[in-house]
C-alpha cells in the first residue's frame, strides 16, 4: 500500500484511499482525490446502475474521472451484472490505489484501468474497441468540456451519469459563463438548483441532438455541492428532430414570485399578475426528471434511509412543473409563521390543484397553481 493511503469500506467494497482525505475538511486533490462525503451519491449510483444493469447493451461500464476507483470498484463489486468495469484517470497514484484494491475486493479480472485523457479514454472504448454500456463523468467543475465525448462512448441502449460541481456557475452567480457553457440563462432565485439541472440537461439533449442521438432522463438529484442526472441514450434521428419539444424557458417575476414555463422566448414579456419585468431563466430542458418505473427499480432494492428519502419524493414529484415554491417564500408573503410543506400540499390538493413534493429541497413544493392562486388556497 502507498505511503499515507488506508483501507476504508463503502459500501460492500473495500477502497484505498488517502487517510488525509478521511479527516481533512475539504478532502486534499494529492497525492488523490477521494470524497467521503460523496458517499450518497455513489450509493445512488449503484441503485441507479442495477436498476438498468440487465438491460443494457452491453455489459459494460466506464469511470472517466475514476480517481482512486471508489466508483468504479463499488460496480465491480456490489453489481456482478456488469461484467467489465474500466476505470480512468489521469493521476498514476490514483490509479495504483485503485488496481490494488481491486485485489482486495477479488475483482482485478473484470477491472481495466488506465492513465489517460478523459476524451482519449472514452473515445478508445473497452476491450474490443466498442462503444460502452454505461458511461460516467463525475469531473472537477463543470462536465461541459466533455459532454460530447461522453456521448460519443455510449451505446444505443446505454446509459450517462453526469455530474456538475460548478454549482455557482449554474445557479446563477455568474450567468454569463453559465450562458457560455450551457447554453442558457440561470436564475439565481429560490428553486436555482432545478434551473441548474434544467440547463445541465438542456445541454446534454441539444447536443446529442447533434450527434443524431437522444436522451431521456431517468433520475436526477441535487445537493448544496453539486448536481447529478442519469440519462439513456438512443440512436434517433427522428427523435433527435423532437429534441425542442423538451427545450424552452422559464420566465419568474422577481417582485411578485410569479412563475412559469414557456416555449418561446420574446424579451420583453411583462408579468401577467403585477405588470413588472419578468426575467427569463434557458432555454433548458422543460420536460421530465424522472422515468417512474426506474425510480420504482431504485426503490425495489431496499436503499436506506437517506436514499430512500430522495427516491420517495422523486416518485411523487408531479413532472409537468419545472419549477417549484419554498415554504418560507409563501409564509413570508402571507406575513404569518411557516406552513409546513405537507400541509400546503394537502390544501391546494384538496382546492383541485396538482401538489408535491419535490426532492430538490425538502422545504419546498410544486403545484400547478399559481402564486396568487397558492395564496388564495392558504389564505382560507
Ligand atoms: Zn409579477
Amino acid at each position: 500500500m502507498a505511503v499515507g493511503f488506508v483501507k476504508a469500506v463503502e459500501g460492500r467494497t473495500t477502497l484505498l484511499v488517502p487517510e488525509l482525505s478521511l479527516t481533512a475538511k475539504v478532502p486534499p486533490k494529492t497525492p488523490a482525490f477521494f470524497n467521503p462525503a460523496a458517499r450518497l451519491n455513489r450509493d445512488l449510483s449503484m441503485l441507479a446502475y442495477r436498476a438498468i444493469a440487465l438491460s443494457l447493451p452491453a455489459k459494460t461500464f466506464a469511470d472517466s474521472f475514476a480517481g482512486v476507483g471508489a466508483r468504479a470498484l463499488r460496480v465491480a463489486t456490489e453489481i456482478p451484472e456488469i461484467e467489465q468495469v474500466y476505470g480512468n484517470d489521469i493521476n498514476s497514484i490514483a490509479i495504483e490505489a485503485a488496481k490494488e484494491a481491486a485485489g482486495l475486493n477479488s475483482v482485478s479480472e473484470k477491472c481495466h484501468f488506465s492513465i489517460d485523457e478523459v476524451c482519449k479514454f472514452l473515445l478508445h472504448g473497452d476491450a474490443e474497441g466498442e462503444r460502452f454500456g454505461i458511461v460516467d463523468l463525475d469531473p472537477f467543475g463543470t462536465p461541459a468540456r466533455h459532454i460530447d465525448c461522453v456521448l460519443r462512448a455510449v451505446l444505443d441502449g446505454g446509459l450517462v451519469s453526469i455530474t456538475a460541481t460548478d454549482t455557482a456557475v449554474l445557479c446563477g452567480v455568474y450567468p454569463e459563463v453559465c450562458v457560455r457553457r450551457y447554453y442558457g440563462r440561470p436564475l439565481n432565485n429560490d428553486y436555482g438548483n432545478e434551473v441548474a439541472l434544467r440547463l445541465l440537461l438542456s445541454l446534454l439533449a441539444l447536443t446529442a441532438s447533434r450527434l443524431e442521438l437522444a436522451i431521456r432522463p431517468v433520475f436526477v438529484h441535487a445537493t448544496m455541492h453539486y448536481l447529478r442526472v442519469y440519462a439513456t441514450v438512443s440512436v434517433s434521428s427522428s427523435e433527435a428532430n423532437d429534441v425542442y419539444s423538451n427545450i424552452g424557458y422559464i420566465m419568474h417575476c422577481f417582485n411578485c414570485g410569479h412563475r412559469f414555463a414557456s416555449k418561446e422566448y420574446d424579451g420583453k414579456s411583462k408579468c401577467e399578475l403585477c405588470k413588472t419585468g419578468l426575467r427569463v431563466g434557458g432555454q433548458l430542458w422543460t420536460g421530465p426528471f424522472h422515468d417512474k418505473e426506474f425510480v420504482k427499480k431504485m426503490l425495489a432494492q431496499n436503499p436506506d434511509t437517506r436514499c430512500k428519502k430522495v427516491l420517495d419524493a422523486s416518485l411523487e414529484e408531479i413532472s409537468e412543473v419545472p419549477y417549484y415554491f419554498k415554504a418560507d417564500e409563501i409564509s413570508s408573503k402571507l406575513k404569518t409563521n411557516p406552513h409546513s410543506v405537507q400541509k400546503i400540499i394537502e390544501k391546494l390538493q384538496s382546492a383541485g390543484f396538482a401538489a408535491s413534493r419535490t426532492p430538490l429541497n425538502t422545504s419546498a413544493f410544486k403545484t400547478d397553481a399559481n402564486i396568487i392562486q397558492i395564496l388564495d388556497v392558504l389564505r382560507k
